[in-house]
């Protein structure tokens, strides 16, 4: 184990005290766990699942019987062979029986409760339960993602995900100021201030037109952006059309949706610089991170099991796409046993960073990305979405079954289409819509987000 060589220094105070010690405490012991093989990984997992199991089987009726039915014993140890008999919790199964899921009682040292509302972009909107530990264990995560990135915590963020509702609050801030239309808050607030002394954050909404948004980035020279990809890659955009530069940028911190290779391509070629990844969602947290060594995703051992699962139900193995499985180690107040969380991911050989956390090599997209035929038979969205945006005057993209028959593929250009650009978009629909649907490509002035600011690559109005 060799703390100073992944996490920044701490700026350790004179007494480090309450949860700011756990924090470094934890950050410690994850510095070491995610060197383990993932043999100690897997045996440290189903320790905690015997935890969560024998509570879930105390407090929740709803799992009471679904864990007998399973095989697992009060007093015995989960196997694998007996969370393997335990069927997945859907979406539905949340948003229908949420209350049913959620314990009578638990320790108090999980700390007070909160709700987590997720799904907006899926169609099924899910409320879980949380507690101050879920909390905790995301604010662990997040100094892991800190750590890999390399961060330097003296260099100024530029926030550009959308936080209007959390402004109010931040502006209360006596030493934050406003600049070009941003709040400038002086840290990247918690966790790292807990650890770390850092610089300053800047926030600026993604909605202001790119030539703000743009003349802001030039003139606070931040040293980090974060974003989500879809705005990224229209920012991208504005800087190549303008020819202007910014050469302050170590890396670009994105969330939420997907990120593609041509978006890391354009990002080093405008900005310089990789973009780093993560995998989360609302109901369990962090399931996974960007590897600091490539572009694969490695889940979160520590705090949720991750499963990927084909038809049969059975694991993947690498190379194979499925059903992605969380299960969050330290919800306690609603305990998700095998949570389907709506995505597909492509399951990868052990990494060559040597780390023993099991890694994604992509995260495919969601359950829901299927067209519908007349027939009722549903075939997955092969957007290619590598080949559509690495056309150059395509900013976003979006496929939108209109019908039962119909499917188009709508675009927001930076300019006129060259004829080689609408051959290969031409060719890309036909070999993957032709032989079932009628498609036709529209150009639109803008695409429509969802409530939580997400641009879908694919919608279905069926
Ligand atoms: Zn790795």
């Amino acid at each position: 184990m060799n703390w100073k060589s992944s996490y920044p220094e701490i700026a350790w105070p004179a007494v480090m005290t309450g949860n700011a010690a756990m924090l470094a405490a934890v950050t410690r012991q994850y510095d070491a766990s995610q060197w383990w093989k993932p043999e100690q990984l897997e045996e440290f997992q189903y320790r905690q699942l015997t935890k969560l199991a024998e509570h879930s089987l105390r407090t929740v009726p709803f799992y009471a019987e679904r864990l007998k039915a399973s095989g697992f014993i009060s007093g015995k140890p989960m196997t694998a062979e007996i969370w393997r008999r335990l069927p997945v919790l859907t979406r539905d199964e949340v948003r229908d029986h949420g209350e049913l899921l959620q314990a009578s009682t638990y320790p108090p040292y999980f700390g007070g409760t909160s709700t987590a509302n997720s799904g907006g972009s899926t169609g099924i909107p899910v409320r879980v339960l949380k507690t101050g530990m879920d909390g905790f264990m995301w604010q662990a995560a997040h100094l892991r993602e800190f750590a890999w990135n390399g961060v330097d915590c003296s260099l100024e963020i530029a926030n550009l995900r959308g936080v209007a509702s959390f402004l109010p609050a931040l502006s209360q801030n006596p030493n934050a100021f406003e600049d070009m239309g941003g709040l400038i808050t002086p840290d990247w607030g918690q966790p790292a201030t807990m650890l770390w002394k850092t610089g300053r954050m800047g926030l600026l909404e993604p909605t202001l037109p790119l030539a703000v948004q743009a003349e802001y980035l030039i003139k606070r020279r931040p040293g980090y952006l974060i974003m989500r990809p879809s705005g990224l890659r229209l920012l991208l955009g504005y800087f190549r059309e303008q020819g202007v530069i910014l050469d302050s940028l170590r890396s670009v911190w994105t969330m939420s949706e997907t990120v593609d290779e041509s978006l890391r391509e354009l990002c080093r070629e405008i900005f310089g610089c990789p973009v780093f990844s993560n995998y989360s969602s609302n109901e369990t947290g962090y399931i996974a991170l960007q590897c600091p060594s490539g572009t694969n995703y490695h889940s979160v051992s520590e705090s949720s099991l991750v499963e990927v699962l084909n038809v049969k139900g059975n694991a993947c193995k690498p190379g194979e796409i499925g059903r992605v499985i969380v299960t969050p180690l330290h919800n306690y107040a609603m305990p998700l046993l095998r949570y389907q969380v709506g995505d597909e991911a492509e399951v990868g050989p052990p990494c060559g960073c040597g780390r023993g956390l099991p890694s994604l090599t992509r995260i495919v997209g969601r359950l829901e990305d299927y067209v519908t035929l007349r027939s009722g038979e549903k075939r997955r969205v092969h957007a290619e979405h590598y080949r559509i945006s690495a056309i150059r005057a395509v900013r976003e993209f979006q496929l939108v079954q209109t019908s039962l028959e119909t499917i188009e593929l709508r675009l927001v250009l930076s300019r006129i289409l060259e004829d080689e650009d609408k051959r290969s978009l031409e060719a890309l629909m036909q070999k993957a819509f032709g032989s079932y649907l009628e498609w036709a490509i529209v150009i639109v002035n803008s695409l429509p987000r969802t409530p939580a600011g997400k641009l879908m690559q694919f919608r279905s109005e069926i």
